[in-house]
């Protein structure tokens, strides 16, 4: 089977992370990006939730490409913030969008926290948009913010965050992209969802 697959993102590492889970989930698919369509007005993302947002990508993807559209909107919940910077998390440090100054203002509002109170955790909805109806799931990963940056793979908040799953205590960043798939808000949405996008591309 090919069969193609739009995804509703400008952001190139995010991108690759879902293409990379979805290739093994959904055999011979063909994911298409923004740059890869024509070019067509994005929506605003104004919804005060990671499902409302995602939803409003995959169907302006749906309805400007005429393809099975998915969109991720995902982002880091703190607790000793209340659960912000959350569906504000790309650009929490301000426009235009920079992981350096989220990570920077995060540490700073982070700084009197001591580190039994540091727990947060990733969230990640999948919408899926196609000819017949909608999917929304959610994945989630928990862990805490650490105080100093490490690690150079991944995006984000990565080198911040170290995730219940990973007691030798390496960051987010500092994981292969298979062990950070395994675990990962992002992959656990994507498995949970893939086989139910391979049937809806299969017809
Ligand atoms: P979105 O594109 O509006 O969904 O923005 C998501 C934002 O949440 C990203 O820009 C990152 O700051 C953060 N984020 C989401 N997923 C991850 C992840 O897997 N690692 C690190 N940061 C993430």
């Amino acid at each position: 089977m090919s069969a193609q697959l739009f995804v509703a993102s400008r952001n190139a590492k995010k991108i690759a992370e879902m293409e990379r889970i979805l290739a093994a989930l959904v055999p011979g698919v063909q994911v298409l990006g923004l740059d890869d369509v024509d070019f067509f007005e994005e929506p605003v993302e104004d919804a005060p939730t990671f499902e409302g947002n995602a939803l409003i990508k995959a169907r302006a993807g749906f309805a400007a490409t005429g393809l099975p559209s998915v969109a991720d909107d995902s982002g880091l919940c703190v607790d000793a913030l209340n659960g912000m910077p959350g569906v504000l998390s790309a650009r929490w440090g301000g426009r235009p969008k920079s992981d350096e100054r989220n990570n920077q203002l995060l540490l700073d509002q982070l700084g009197d926290v001591p580190d039994e109170r540091r727990q947060a955790h990733f969230s990640c909805v999948i919408a899926f948009a196609y000819d017949g109806g909608e999917l929304v799931v959610e994945g989630r990963m928990d862990g805490r913010v650490i105080r100093d940056l490490r690690g150079t793979g991944g995006f984000g908040y990565d080198g911040l965050f170290v995730a219940e799953e990973t007691p030798d205590g390496r960051t987010s960043a500092e994981l292969s992209v298979a062990e950070k798939d395994a675990i990962s808000h992002r992959g656990r949405a994507l498995r949970e969802i893939g086989p139910k996008i391979a049937a809806v591309l299969a017809g």
